[in-house]
């Protein structure tokens, strides 16, 4: 993390990078700045006057750190902030204003809607498409040239599906991602649910644009498919990629069928900011800042809420355009909120309404 928020601020701002700290005593350089100690800050602190602390954590032990610091040297929010806070919000601004360069933080570019598992409470509601659609590579090349015309730099770019590694153009996407595109990607990877194996072609590709692989895992609801998903586990983690088991506990429902809050505006406004969803989703040429809510309207009535959309084919190249793009990434829109917030109970983070993990549909 540590070394993306580097590329990023090196590449798009006017900021300067002056060094990395660590926990780790071992470690003296990295990305040729000095690696100091954690206990050295105050010293570094003392020495270099006005600095921005970004930690580098998942938020949650990010926090931990942040208050440690806190305490200990003084800081006040403003010059120590979490990865979240940085990469998600002020940096964007910092990139644009200063540099008039677009940065997004993550999108998830969906190349086929078919899956191989059919779980009830999909977050994405596959199961319930009429059709589900496998997106042609020509489509998709030209979703790409376009949407990296317009965006400079993408901390996280996620091939996903349905099940990505059904799509039979999987590799010559990241092909073409990857001798196009992959300096305007900071973390590239696929996100896959370990049933289908990667052909040797595939692997060669993922290590050759040094992608990672995130395997979520289904096997407490569908214990039949173990022995599959560590065989799939074991071919990445043997071609050295960077392999991430997400296994869960619990699911979250959305409720998007069954919830209606009868929220007024300004409850919907605040449940929106409150959710402060991250799953930005990339099909079809457009932007939906809520994934989920995306698919679910279209699966339940069909409509498209032009507050969740940003058409990358629609925008121009001027600055105010620019503007607009990193404004919608930041939840800015024309209501507040999306239509389908009065119907869903929240993304991961804020949602306790707990169920079984990858539960199948009954007529699977
Ligand atoms: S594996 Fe399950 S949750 Fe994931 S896309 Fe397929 S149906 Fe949806
Ligand atoms: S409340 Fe639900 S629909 Fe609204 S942004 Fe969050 S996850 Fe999406």
């Amino acid at each position: 993390m540590g070394g993306r928020i580097y590329d990023a601020i090196s590449r798009l701002s006017c900021l300067t990078v002056s060094a990395f700290f660590d926990r780790d005593e071992g470690k003296t350089e990295y990305k040729s700045l000095p690696v100091y100690h954690k206990d050295f800050y105050r010293q570094y602190l003392e020495e270099k006057g006005n600095v921005i602390l970004v930690i580098g954590l998942p938020d949650e032990t990010g926090e931990i750190v942040k208050k440690e610091f806190a305490s200990a040297y003084g800081l006040d929010t403003g010059c120590c902030k979490l990865y979240s806070e940085f990469v998600m919000h002020d940096f964007p601004i910092m990139a644009l204003y200063q540099s008039n360069r677009v940065f997004l933080d993550s999108i998830s570019m969906i190349i086929t809607e078919q899956c191989t598992l059919k779980c009830e409470k999909c977050a994405i509601m596959l199961p319930y498409f009429k059709k589900a659609e496998q997106y042609p590579l020509e489509r998709l090349k030209q979703d790409a040239d376009e949407l990296f015309s317009k965006v400079d730099l993408i901390g996280n770019y996620t091939l996903t599906g349905g099940e990505p590694l059904l799509s039979r153009d999987l590799a010559e996407m990241i092909r073409y991602l990857g001798e196009n595109y992959r300096t305007q990607i900071g973390s590239f990877k696929i996100i896959t649910n370990g049933t289908v194996l990667p052909s040797q072609e595939l692997l060669d590709l993922m290590q050759q644009y040094e992608m990672a692989v995130d395997i979520s895992d289904y096997t407490a609801g569908v214990p039949a498919i173990k022995p599959r998903v560590d065989e799939v586990r074991e071919m990445f983690e043997r071609a050295g990629i960077p392999t991430y088991f997400l296994s869960s506990a619990q699911w979250v429902d959305f409720g998007f069928e069954s919830v209606d809050h009868h929220y007024s505006c300004s409850q919907l406004q605040a449940f929106f900011n409150y959710c402060h969803t991250r799953c930005r989703g990339y099909a079809g040429g457009k932007i939906r800042y809520c994934i989920n809510a995306y698919f679910a309207e279209r699966t339940l009535n069909g409509r498209e809420d032009v507050n969740n959309t940003f058409d990358i084919f629609m925008m121009g190249n001027s600055e105010e355009e620019r503007k607009r793009l990193v404004e919608f990434d930041l939840g800015y829109n024309g209501s507040g909120f999306l239509g389908m917030c009065q119907h869903c109970n929240g993304t991961c983070e804020i949602n306790t309404h707990f169920i079984e993990v990858g539960k199948q549909c009954s007529s699977h």
